[in-house]
C-alpha cells in the first residue's frame, strides 16, 4: 500500500513537471510554484505574487552563523558547537516553496533558475557587501562519480555567477570530494562528523587562495558539509578566514 502510494506520488510529480515543462515551451514565463503562466514580468520561473512570498532573511540575525532572530555577535547555539567557518550568510529561509525552487535549480538543467538567483541577489545589498569581503569563491564540490550522474553541480553554477557580480576568481579546482559521504540530515551529530573526516582535500590550485574565501552551496542543513569542507581550507596558511554561502537554510539548522 505505501510503495503503491509512493509510486502514485512519484509518478504525479513526473507528470506535473512535464506539464510544466510542456507550458513553458509555448508561454516562457510560467511559474514553478503555482503553475501561472503567461504572467507580466521579469522572472521566467516564478509569478510577482509569489516572488514577493519569497522568505528573505532579514536583520536581526547571528553575525557568526546568520540565524535570523538575534542581534548578536553569537547565538547560543555558535557558542556551544563552533562552526569551521568563520561567517555564515543565506539568501532565503527553507520552506516548501524554496525547496522546489531549489529542487528545479538541481535537477531541471543548467540554466533552470540562474538568472532568477542572480535577480534576487542584487536585491539585496548588504548581503552583496558581505559577500564581497571574500577574495575568491569557491564551489562545494561534488563527488566525481555523483557529478557523473547530474551532469552538472548546480554550486559551481552559483558560483561562478557570485564571482562574477563580485570581480572574484571563481577557483572550482581549490577542493574535492574525495569520496561520497551519506546523507546528514538522518544521523547523530557524532555520525555526521566521523562521516565527513576526509571527505575533502585541497589541491595544487588552492595555493593561489589567501585572506578570506568563500564557500558556496545551495542549502545549508546541518552544517556539517560546509564546516568540513572549512575546516580543510583552513588548514591553508595563507587563508584567514573562510565565508559560507547557501540560497537557503533550514528555519535552525543544528550547527556541528
Ligand atoms: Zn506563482
Ligand atoms: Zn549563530
Amino acid at each position: 500500500m505505501d510503495l503503491f502510494h509512493t509510486l502514485r506520488q512519484s509518478g504525479y510529480r513526473l507528470l506535473k513537471q512535464l506539464s510544466h515543462q510542456l507550458t513553458r515551451l509555448v508561454a516562457p514565463n510560467c511559474c514553478l510554484l503555482c503553475d501561472r503562466f503567461g504572467y507580466e514580468g521579469e522572472d521566467a520561473w516564478l509569478c510577482p505574487d509569489c516572488e514577493n512570498r519569497l522568505p528573505y532573511i532579514e536583520a536581526p540575525f547571528c553575525q557568526r552563523c546568520g540565524s535570523p532572530g538575534l542581534a548578536s555577535s553569537q547565538c547560543p547555539e555558535c557558542l556551544r558547537h563552533p562552526h569551521g567557518f568563520d561567517q555564515h550568510r543565506s539568501l532565503l529561509q527553507l520552506n516548501a516553496n524554496v525547496e522546489r525552487l531549489v529542487h528545479a535549480f538541481k535537477y531541471q538543467g543548467k540554466r533552470a533558475l540562474l538568472d532568477s538567483w542572480r535577480r534576487w541577489l542584487r536585491q539585496k545589498p548588504l548581503l552583496v557587501e558581505w559577500l564581497a569581503t571574500a577574495e575568491a569563491v569557491i564551489p562545494l564540490p561534488l563527488h566525481p562519480m555523483r557529478l557523473r550522474q547530474r551532469g552538472y553541480n548546480q554550486a559551481h553554477l552559483l558560483a561562478t555567477v557570485i564571482a562574477k557580480e563580485l570581480g572574484r576568481p571563481c577557483l572550482a579546482q581549490a577542493l574535492v570530494k574525495t569520496r561520497q559521504t551519506p546523507t546528514q540530515t538522518s544521523l547523530s551529530r557524532r555520525a555526521r562528523l566521523n562521516g565527513l573526516r576526509d571527505a575533502f582535500a585541497t589541491t595544487r590550485a588552492a595555493a593561489d587562495l589567501h585572506g578570506t574565501v568563500l564557500l558556496v552551496d545551495d542549502v545549508i542543513t546541518t552544517g556539517g558539509t560546509l564546516t568540513a569542507a572549512a575546516s580543510v581550507l583552513k588548514q591553508l596558511q595563507a587563508i584567514d578566514r573562510v565565508h559560507a554561502f547557501t540560497l537557503a537554510r533550514t528555519p535552525r539548522y543544528r550547527s556541528t
